[in-house]
């Protein structure tokens, strides 16, 4: 119709498509507070006299899927690619244009939106490491100020998005208490949402999004138990598991290599499988970051 909004759910959407593991209180709560008012018409949304929400905060350890979960909902809705850039990034590899920078990060959407208003697609965009530019802020003395004026343009840039209807802001940090309160005010990064490590369903729904594929293609060994394998993973991050089925293939495709005088492949390389064995030597070798692993295993 005349007026479009700015997001549509893809009609083949499927949830379970996303790839995103034991994230679905996380992900039903940004879905509903930052996206679900963008599929309405503006017109009815105008009626609620409310403005849909410009930002949002994604906080907690790393690896625990805060981009990917971005990624996928901006491609759920049909968004533009969201563009990502790291805090340090702006301050480091740009120094003295990272206002500059900031600046123009919003342009293709304000380009789109005086061309197209409401109708305009959504433009996510993803600052990664948010409290690197955040940091420098205050009056510290051994401070460059970079940080200061880098958040003032973001501020400046976010408020001015009230004209706009096509932009959310995503801002994710392992450390939320180094974020300028400023950022977190109501009309900027006001949905703040923790992202934290994934408990024993989540690591289990996690096993199986990154062995899909092995077992899709009668790789996965009879004798890996995914459920045990989630008990194991005690205080993994997402990343954390991936990583793990990594090392598990790297102990499975070297059990096929002679290392002599020369390496060579033996020959019985198409029954390779991922084994109990390759996920226990793993174990060994990939080390959750926060906390302890779980209890010793055999
Ligand atoms: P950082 O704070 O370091 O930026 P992050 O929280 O943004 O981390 P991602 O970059 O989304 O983490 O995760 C890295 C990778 O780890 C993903 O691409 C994915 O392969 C895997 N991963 C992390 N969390 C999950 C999850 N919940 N479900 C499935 N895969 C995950």
């Amino acid at each position: 119709g005349r007026h479009r909004a700015n997001a549509i759910i893809q009609p083949d959407f499927r949830f379970e498509d996303l790839g995103i593991g034991g994230l679905d209180a996380e992900f039903s709560n940004i879905f509903r507070r930052a996206f679900a008012s963008r599929i309405f018409p503006p017109e009815l949304v105008d009626k609620l006299g409310i403005q849909h929400v410009k930002g949002i905060l994604l906080f907690g350890p790393p690896g625990t899927g805060k981009t990917l979960m971005a990624r996928q909902i901006g491609k759920m809705l049909n968004a533009v690619e969201p563009l990502i850039v790291s805090g340090p990034e702006i301050l480091n590899k740009f120094v003295g244009q990272s206002e500059e920078n900031v600046r123009k990060l919003f342009e293709p959407a304000e380009r789109e939106y005086r061309e197209r208003g409401d109708s305009s697609q959504l433009h996510i965009i993803i600052f990664d490491e948010l409290d690197a530019i955040c940091k420098q802020r205050g009056a510290r003395s051994d401070s460059t100020g970079v940080g200061d004026s880098v958040v003032n343009q973001l501020l400046a840039k976010m408020d001015g998005v009230d004209q706009l209807n096509n932009i959310l802001i995503i801002g994710m940090t392992n450390r939320k208490e180094l974020i300028d309160d400023a950022l977190l005010r109501p009309g900027r990064l006001e949905v703040q949402i923790e992202v934290g490590l994934p408990d024993e369903p989540g690591r289990l729904q996690i096993i199986k999004i990154h062995t899909a594929k092995i077992r899709d293609n009668g790789i996965l060994a009879a004798d890996v138990d995914l459920s045990e394998l989630a008990t194991l993973t005690k205080n993994f991050s997402g990343a954390e598991i991936a990583g793990l089925v990594k090392s598990a293939s790297s102990f499975a495709f070297n059990r096929h290599i002679r290392v002599g005088g020369t390496a060579e492949l033996a020959q019985d390389i198409a029954d390779m499988t991922l084994q109990r064995e390759d996920f226990i030597s793993a174990l060994d070798e990939v080390r959750p970051a926060f906390g302890v692993a779980a209890e010793e295993f055999d």
